[in-house]
């Protein structure tokens, strides 16, 4: 194989329970899914077998953006005969034998696919991230260092993250145990259960590469769908016998002299301790809700909760109900209970951009695609990570050269230009909520919230929106600050998540006492690559600070990533018969020098945009600036001289 992916196995992926095999025997299955499958999708997989270039090149005019219109233009005779000769190719005996794809062909396929170039900076992580890679084990690779068997990790949290954690502890043949504090997995998953809960990744690309799944019921995956894959994967690994539910860690403790972490947890058998050569804090940024904290919150005699702690069996069937917060989880769950409500009432405190999207079912013949033709999913997935996700990372960099202020460059106000288009069609009968909800800072300076019917909901007549500030409650209304009052029997909070005390209400003590959350305060974290902070040994984060995906779908690929660094990291320390590693001051404080040049060019920083990825300070502390393959490509190995091991 060629040197920029030397590790592809060209070997269909074992995605599903069971993997695509040819030839297929389900001539009438296949000819039903070839009919509705993406057409782009098909013609890479018949590339992928064929390695025909001539066809590549007689179907480079059509292929492209999905909102590209050239797909329409093709011509019906190309059309059928790619399903022809895709039907012959996939249900030949015996099938045709996978020759390897040289990166140039690789290239080219996905520069046809996408309609535009795709650089060589992209082909490893594609190969690894849209699961074409299969990667032996790490214990299985040949002359790596076995990691010893006192040498045991904690992992904090069996959410998306903790759970791949594990599985890639295991694989790598470390003793772990992950802490979870529910009762069961899932973390986010698990307990956001509102109406409407859905995710804005794309399905087919929010999965781990190497479980891609072929059965999510919509393009954008419901929050129960997320659960239910990741309650899958956690049993197909056997992931349960690692770990401890119910508990949770209240205090990490590093021992000099032991070189090891004293672990204080609260759990079914009250307050433990438990030492750990190595830490992976996966507690999640969404994880610690915020509910406001309004006068008279106590004497309201309604219900009260937060859309992450739904009242499960509420009924909210002919009440008066207040949603408060217009983020990402109003926007979901507004519509999908305002049909039973007497009347909902939304309140507003800033304004959020909103980008029109559909959620559209997939066809049981794609579905069917995805499960048994190989290379569909990975083909698939690949097309939903660029136009999702590094595709639109120019929408969030600041053009310096850009006249206005409420955009920051030419695709940025072509953004603005498309919601605004969006808003007021939806509200060509109502210029006052236009007025309300027309945002004045540049798209993508907060999360954009998608508008699948948030717009439409505001429309009907049992929807208020309220922008008057919230003063106080009373036992049966809201009071604004202009005085009026608005009763109401429930009282929805859509108010997010504590994101920037990013030690959250773990105690944690580093070499020579050092405290973390006296370092970071509130909300002024620093670390090293998002995964490491000086003082703190073999302590890691995942999605710490400046390591948060920002410009579009992503914290998937940046978890997997984090992971993979993280064990890169422990394998080097142990390989260099070390017990203990941190990053240098210096490593540290030249990463965030360069967090913060890069930021300054994108749309976070903007003077008006106000969200949580910006401390009390104006500083950007969540979003990553870079792009996912920058990352991907800065953390593949770690740098030793970036640390210090003992
Ligand atoms: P959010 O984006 O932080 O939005 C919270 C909303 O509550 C904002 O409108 C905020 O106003 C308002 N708010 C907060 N405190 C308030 C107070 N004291 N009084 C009045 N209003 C208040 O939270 P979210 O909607 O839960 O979303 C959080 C993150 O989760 C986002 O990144 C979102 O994309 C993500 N999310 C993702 C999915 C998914 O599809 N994957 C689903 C749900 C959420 P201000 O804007 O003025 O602060």
């Amino acid at each position: 194989m060629s040197s920029l992916n030397p590790k592809i196995a060209a070997q269909p992926q074992a995605s599903a329970s069971q993997p695509a095999q040819l030839p297929i025997a389900d001539h009438q299955a296949l000819r039903a899914a070839l009919g509705v499958a993406d057409t782009a999708t098909l013609v890479m997989v018949l590339a992928h077998y064929t390695q025909d270039e001539a066809l590549l090149d007689r179907w480079a005019p059509y292929l492209g953006s999905p909102w590209n219109p050239t797909l329409q233009q093709t011509p019906p005779e190309l059309l059928a005969e790619l399903r022809e000769r895709l039907f012959t190719v996939l249900t030949q005996s015996p099938p045709p034998a996978e020759r390897p794809l040289s990166d140039a062909l690789m290239r080219k396929m996905m520069s046809v696919n996408v309609g535009e170039i795709v650089t060589d900076e992209f082909i490893p992580l594609l190969v690894e991230q849209m699961g074409f890679e299969k990667t032996l084990p790490r214990k299985q690779q040949p002359g790596r260092v076995a990691p010893p068997a006192d040498f045991n990790v904690v992992i904090i949290g069996a959410g998306l993250t903790g759970l791949l954690a594990g599985i890639k502890l295991e694989e790598a043949g470390y003793n772990y145990q992950i802490i979870e504090k529910n009762t069961e997995v899932g973390g986010t998953w698990l307990e956001n259960i509102y109406p409407g809960v859905a995710v804005d990744t794309p399905s087919h690309f929010y999965s781990y590469s190497f479980e891609l799944n072929p059965d999510w019921s919509h393009y954008i995956p419901l929050g129960h769908e997320v659960q239910q894959y990741l309650l899958r994967v956690c049993d197909k690994y056997r992931l349960r016998r690692h770990i401890a539910f119910g508990t949770k860690v209240t205090k990490l403790e590093y021992n000099d002299t032991k070189q090891k972490w004293t672990v204080t947890t609260e759990g079914p058998q009250g307050v433990r301790t438990t030492e750990a050569s190595a830490i992976i804090n996966c507690h999640g940024v969404l994880n610690r809700w915020k509910m406001p904290n309004f006068p008279g919150l106590k004497e309201f005699k309604g219900s009260v909760m937060h859309t992450a702690a739904w009242h499960r069996g509420i009924d909210l069937k002919g009440k008066r109900v207040a949603l408060i917060g217009t983020g990402a989880s109003a926007a979901q769950c507004g519509p999908a209970i305002v049909e039973q409500v007497a009347h909902l009432t939304v309140f507003q405190r800033s304004k959020h951009w909103c980008l029109p999207y559909q959620r559209v079912a997939v066809p049981d013949g794609v579905k069917w695609a995805l499960r048994n033709i190989p290379h569909y999913p990975e083909w698939f997935r690949f097309r939903t990570y660029w136009f999702t996700s590094d595709g639109l990372y120019a929408d969030s960099q600041v053009d310096p050269s850009w006249p206005q202020d409420v955009s920051v460059s030419a695709r940025n106000e072509a953004v603005r230009q498309y919601c605004i288009d969006n808003m007021q069609r939806k509200f060509k009968d109502r210029p006052d909520l236009v007025d309300k909800m027309l945002p004045d800072y540049p798209v993508f300076g907060k999360r954009i919230v998608m508008d699948v019917e948030w717009l439409n909901m505001m429309t009907r007549d049992n929807v208020t929106l309220e922008t008057a500030a919230i003063e106080r409650l009373t036992d049966n209304a809201i009071v604004l600050r202009d005085g009026r009052s608005v009763p109401v029997d429930v009282i929805i909070c859509a108010t997010g998540f504590e994101i920037a005390k990013m030690t959250a209400d773990m105690t944690i003590i580093g070499s020579g006492g050092r405290n973390l959350g006296a370092e970071w305060g509130d909300d002024d974290p620093r670390a090293y690559i998002g995964c490491a902070a000086p003082g703190y040994p073999n302590y890691f984060m995942t999605v710490g600070p400046s390591s948060g995906p920002a410009h579009a779908a992503g914290v998937n690929l940046i978890v997997e990533t984090q992971v993979n660094y993280i064990i890169e990291c422990m394998d080097l320390m142990l390989a260099n018969h070390a017990k203990a590693m941190q990053p240098t001051q210096q490593a540290c404080d030249e990463f965030n020098a360069d967090v913060e040049r890069v930021m300054k060019g994108m749309v976070w920083s903007h003077p008006k945009a106000q969200s949580y990825h910006k401390n009390s300070k104006g500083r950007v502390i969540l979003a990553s600036p870079y792009r996912l393959v920058d990352y991907w490509t800065m953390t593949r190995k770690p740098n030793p001289k970036h640390y210090v091991f003992k």
